[in-house]
């Protein structure tokens, strides 16, 4: 099994029009790959309808349904439910009844959006990376991730680095925007994803990079690696470059969420 051991918590659905794959297909290709456990992510509900990448707030009954055939049909595998939330100021109040809306394993943190509406990884906004200076989003971008980690919302957060994804990138170096929220994961006690989807992005390169996953580690910040799968070939891909990172700056532990709260599990001993 080439995966023994491991979790995918980072899972979409085509809920979130953008992604194939219903959580019965992605069940049954996380029992070939041997996953300990797959978890579900997709792009969470808003109040009102808000942009054309996620499921609206009437289809999340859909969304609960579809991940509870999966665990019917699949019930040797643990299958969590969780949301991978947008961080955006003026959430709270949805949030809260969101909250009460799922019996949630787990909920993401993401930024994708910056405070004046910018998408960090739409292509729609290349422009800003390539006629600008990378520093001006990396500066904002990294602002609002440790927002985000001080929320308290959450219990990890998702893709840091996202704003590398069309390889620019500011010059010199850059744990100047990493360290800021290493110290906030620490002071919070939120763990962070390593993320393979960087890998098949233009940056060709995990979430985050090394030099963060370094940093992180030396401060003792939990960890868990996920695929962002928004197909089914996607689950589980690139993790042996993540299990490779994750061992050289000397993680020996990974963590799992039920009912939103956090065990940590050894690394498995898994050779890929
Ligand atoms: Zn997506
Ligand atoms: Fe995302
Ligand atoms: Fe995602
Ligand atoms: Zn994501």
């Amino acid at each position: 099994m080439p995966l023994s051991g491991l979790t995918d918590y980072h899972v979409h659905t085509p809920l979130c029009r953008h992604a194939q794959g219903w959580p019965l297909e992605f069940a049954r290709r996380a029992t070939e790959l041997g996953l300990a456990e797959l978890g579900f992510a997709d792009h969470n509900p808003m109040h009102e309808p808000f942009d054309d990448w996620r499921m609206l707030r009437e289809e999340l009954p859909q969304y609960i349904a579809a991940v509870q055939d999966a665990r019917a049909a699949f019930p040797d595998l643990p299958i969590r439910l969780g949301l991978e939330m947008d961080y955006l100021d003026g959430s709270e109040p949805w949030w809260e009844t969101l909250q009460t809306l799922g019996p949630w394993d787990f909920w993401i943190g993401s930024v994708h959006y910056l405070p004046g509406g910018v998408e960090v990884d739409n292509p729609k906004y290349l422009s800003r990376y390539r006629d600008e200076d990378p520093e001006l989003i990396w500066s904002a971008y990294w602002k609002q991730y440790e927002r985000c980690i001080r929320s308290g919302w959450f219990d990890f957060v998702g893709h840091p680095d996202l704003p590398k994804k069309f390889g620019y990138r500011p010059k010199g170096d850059l744990r100047r925007f990493y360290a800021p929220c290493v110290q906030a994961l620490v002071d919070t006690g939120l763990a962070y994803e390593v993320n393979t989807a960087g890998l098949r992005k233009d940056c060709r390169e995990l979430y985050p990079a090394h030099g963060f996953v370094a940093l992180a580690r030396e401060a003792g910040v939990p960890v868990l690696i996920n695929s962002d799968a928004h197909a089914v070939e996607e689950l589980g891909a690139g993790f042996g470059e993540a299990v490779r990172l994750l061992r050289e700056v000397g993680y020996s532990e990974v963590v799992r969420f039920e009912g939103r709260r956090r065990v940590a599990v050894a690394l498995p001993e898994v050779e890929l």
